[in-house]
């Protein structure tokens, strides 16, 4: 199926992080995205008979019969006529237009709470106006099924697959010379037609015709857009749980009343004449791709296979090493953009020009102020802009040809809040060894390269790049603390990972503060050269493919250009979202907690210098801080049953998957015992605590520690670790037993140590502990044999330990009550005729992951 459009707006922030930088919770990107449509006006009818329509049942009528004086009509690709009183769209479609590939997408705009959100995609496909007798079809057309036009196959494909007639136009009236015919486009605007309805993928049943208008229909040189507000009725009373749709993976939200109101975008663009030569995807380089399937090939037999998503980029000069384009990719910046920030906006689109001079292309990339000429519009499909809007996402979006992969048209709306949320990642992250970030509001000059960082990474996507989250572990740990080394190649390998600021560097490193931002790394411009460089002499994309895996290769000898392995997230320890120097995560980890120690000492002071205003960034900061320790813990964690990786294709030397060295998981483990499992300082310095919050500072802790252990008592873990056993053996593999015996005796550890006393913090990680092999063996679903067998002799031989420890002469109170609690509580866990308590909402939410900055 063919992507035109990429959305990166909110609801994709699981995947774009980046999104999250200067965001808060997704419940308030949420509603703060959702700007309330003004009500409609009284009076109108939508019923009355709308000019022009129904022209076509007695034939052509006279062009002024149906275009009147009523119409204001707007001149481009075709001309567009508009009334609305009643409302009324005409699409005048000159003849040069017909049998042209459109892509028509559908997208919501604006919405009301709770339906939907902005931004949001609704469909997109590409479509063909033909005429036939007094009547124009429009076609949908199917480019996902390919065949090399030089193959006889190619016809063979072309008629199988005829495309679908989505409706019958019947012609409502002709120009004066017949160069052009006129038909009424109204009812796909008013959600009437099935393949551009937009109420579906808001919950939406009906459209209620008296509470939705046409909003506007404007014609560009390539492309047409017209916008309607429109009102969906068959919502539930409250959420109507599930019945939001759209292909955001379940984010959309369906109506929270009976009724929605959403502002509903078509863009209609036309498609280059001559398709772009497509490039074939790769999974050892990020690209966005288009699934195809292509006929033809060498072995005369269908492959399937994709291609990549890029600008149409040319040589002036093709025998030149490096050439000017004969088109360079071209960003406006929004006339909004507030002067100070404009300089940033700019400084992070050309930041990719040296990547692009690699490839090959001199001033492949430019980026213009928006020209102040009243015809020049963001909405013409033409130009590519960067939007400075108010809303709490940061999102882009791109419109792509569906035959060739290329990228017409991109749009990046950059968030104005900056100043509220990036600072204080900054703060918590760098601000150990950046003095200016030592204090809250950072100065402009610092927030503007956050901006320029975020401004790099959103264009990043709109030239095809996807994530690389792998580029975070391709740096040794003194590489990130190298200053020369960074100064060069930035402290993670690409723009496109997830990795924010240099959390490693230590104030003794003397690293430069400018480099404590992402830069573009070594990958990026390897990946540009992979996609965008010409092949010499390549007539077709098949013809690519010698050079293209060359090229792939070059990543064997040099390990940071290398991508994410497909399918190795869960499972890489180096494949992670807001990791710095992940090749070694304890080290790394390590310097880590040191900065966020070095930044609780200075926490207080840098958040309180604006007298009256109330304690919020030090509320911020606290709870950023306990996000980024548990983040942090959480690479560790992934250490234990890791399996490192590399995308190797067949000819390459090695194995895609290897077991994570003994050693090292060992290590990960000696780690969090020592670390994760015992109560940082700063998460309960009462100074803070005090101001921010009555009550629940030990529930942060438990929480915090509690995802750290359930992440750790995954039953996928424990089943690689299995496997990982019976595959490598005992020498290179961390036995599931050996770990679990580990992981009693260091959460347990004071049971070993008879009179030792527990405190709370640990007494709640204790009750974690056994609330989630309680989970294994009686859960919903529980785990499988292997693990329940580990896990029963875990709880007998804590049983045994407990009872000894709270026999202990001279414990206190608490710790011996807890002590008999506990073996107790084992005993119930172990027998299944016992009913057990419902469990506690608050823990089971902690225990199944706290979403983003938690343990994944
Ligand atoms: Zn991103």
């Amino acid at each position: 199926m063919s992507r035109n459009r990429r959305v990166h707006a909110w609801s994709i922030a699981l995947v774009c992080a980046l999104v999250f930088l200067f965001s808060a919770s997704p419940l308030q990107v949420l509603r703060a995205n959702q700007d309330p449509v003004p009500p409609p006006a009284a009076g109108q009818d939508p019923a009355a008979p709308a000019a022009g329509r129904g022209a076509g049942r007695g034939g052509p009528q006279p062009y002024a019969s149906v275009v009147t004086n009523a119409f204001t009509s707007d001149d481009g690709v075709f001309k567009v006529h508009t009334n609305k009183s009643p409302d009324t769209v005409l699409f005048e479609i000159p003849n040069t237009q017909l049998d042209k590939d459109f892509v028509w997408d559908v997208s919501i705009k604006k919405t009301t709470i709770g339906a939907g959100f902005g931004g949001q995609n609704v469909s997109s496909r590409t479509v063909r106006w033909t005429k036939r007798g007094d009547r124009l079809l429009l076609l949908n057309m199917d480019y996902s099924i390919t065949a090399d036009a030089d193959e006889m196959v190619a016809r063979a494909v072309a008629d199988a697959n005829y495309p679908a007639i989505i409706s019958t136009l019947p012609i409502a009236a002709y120009n004066a010379d017949r160069s052009a015919s006129v038909v009424d486009m109204t009812t796909f605007f008013k959600d009437g037609v099935a393949e551009f309805r937009a109420g579906a993928a808001i919950g939406g049943r009906g459209v209620a015709a008296d509470r939705s208008f046409l909003e506007r229909a404007v014609s560009f040189p390539e492309n047409v857009n017209v916008e309607a507000m429109l009102t969906f009725t068959g919502g539930g009373a409250a959420d109507a749980g599930g019945g939001g749709g759209g292909r955001a993976g379940g984010a959309a939200r369906g109506m929270r009343g009976p009724s929605g109101t959403v502002v509903v975008h078509h863009s209609i663009l036309k498609l280059p004449d001559t398709p772009m030569m497509s490039r074939n995807y790769d999974e050892r380089v990020g690209y966005d791709s288009d699934n195809k399937v292509s006929f033809g090939t060498d072995e005369h037999r269908s492959v399937r296979d994709q291609i990549i998503n890029r600008f149409r980029l040319e040589k002036k000069d093709p025998n030149a090493a490096v050439s000017d384009p004969v088109k360079p990719i071209t960003y406006y910046v929004d006339p909004a953009t507030p002067a100070k920030w404009v300089p940033f906006v700019k400084k992070g689109v050309m930041a990719w020009a040296p990547a692009f001079e690699a490839a090959g292309f001199r001033n492949a990339i430019q980026v213009l102020d928006a020209p102040k000429d009243p015809e020049w519009s963001a909405e013409d499909a033409r130009y590519s802009v960067i939007h400075w809007v108010p809303t709490q996402a940061e999102s882009q979006t791109y419109i792509n040809d569906p035959r060739s992969g290329e990228i017409l048209s991109a749009n990046l709306s950059v968030y104005p809040n900056i100043a509220t949320y990036g600072d204080t990642w900054y703060f918590v992250q760098a601000g150990a060894v950046d003095k200016r970030a030592q204090k809250l509001p950072l100065p402009d000059d610092l927030q503007g390269e956050l901006l320029r960082f975020v401004v790099s990474h959103q264009i990043g996507h709109t030239l095809g790049l996807t994530h690389n989250l792998k580029a975070s572990a391709l740096y040794t740990v003194a590489q990130v603390r190298d200053p020369k080394w960074v100064k060069e190649n930035s402290f993670v390998a690409s723009i496109m990972d997830d990795a924010r600021f240099n959390y490693v560097a230590q104030p003794e490193d003397n690293m430069d503060p400018a480099d404590l931002i992402p830069k573009i790394g070594p990958y990026d411009k390897f990946a540009i050269k992979w996609g965008y460089a010409p092949v010499p002499n390549a007539k077709s994309p098949s013809a690519e493919h010698a050079t293209l895996d060359q090229w792939a290769r070059q990543q064997d000898a040099t390990p940071y250009l290398r991508f994410s392995t497909e399918g190795a997230a869960a499972t890489d320890p180096g494949d992670e979202a807001e990791a710095v120097g992940d090749m070694d995560a304890v080290a790394a980890t390590s310097l880590g907690l040191k900065n966020l120690n070095r930044v609780a000492a200075f926490m207080f002071a840098g958040t309180t210098s604006k007298v009256g205003d109330p304690w919020d960034d030090l509320e911020t900061v606290y709870g950023r801080m306990v996000t980024q320790w548990s983040t942090e813990m959480g690479h560790v964690a992934k250490v234990i049953g890791g399996l490192d990786s590399q995308q190797v294709h067949i000819g390459q030397q090695g194995v895609r998957f290897k077991t994570v060295p003994k050693a090292k998981q060992v290590e990960a483990m000696q780690f969090l015992l020592a670390n994760a499992f015992q109560t940082p300082a700063f998460m309960v310095n009462t100074d803070v605590l005090r101001r921010i919050q009555a009550s629940g500072a030990v529930d942060r802790v438990r929480a915090a520690q509690a995802a750290v252990l359930t992440a750790l008592l995954q039953n996928a873990r424990i089943d690689r670790m299995t496997e990982q056993m019976t595959i490598d053996g005992p020498t290179i593999a961390y036995s599931p037993l050996q770990f679990l015996m580990d992981l009693r005796n260091g959460v347990w550890s004071e049971a070993a140590k008879p009179g030792t006393a527990i405190s709370i913090y640990r007494r709640n990680l204790q009750r974690t502990y056994l609330s989630q092999m309680d989970q294994k063996l009686n859960g919903t679903p529980a785990a499988g044999a292997e693990i329940r067998m580990l896990v029963k002799g875990e709880l007998k031989a804590l049983a045994t330990q407990v009872k000894a420890a709270a026999a202990a002469p001279g414990l206190d109170e608490a710790t011996r009550r807890h002590l008999v609690d506990a073996g107790e509580e084992i005993t119930t866990i172990l027998d299944p005729r016992i009913p057990r308590p419902a469990p506690d909402p608050a823990a089971a939410a902690a225990a199944g992951g706290r979403g983003r900055g938690g343990i994944r």
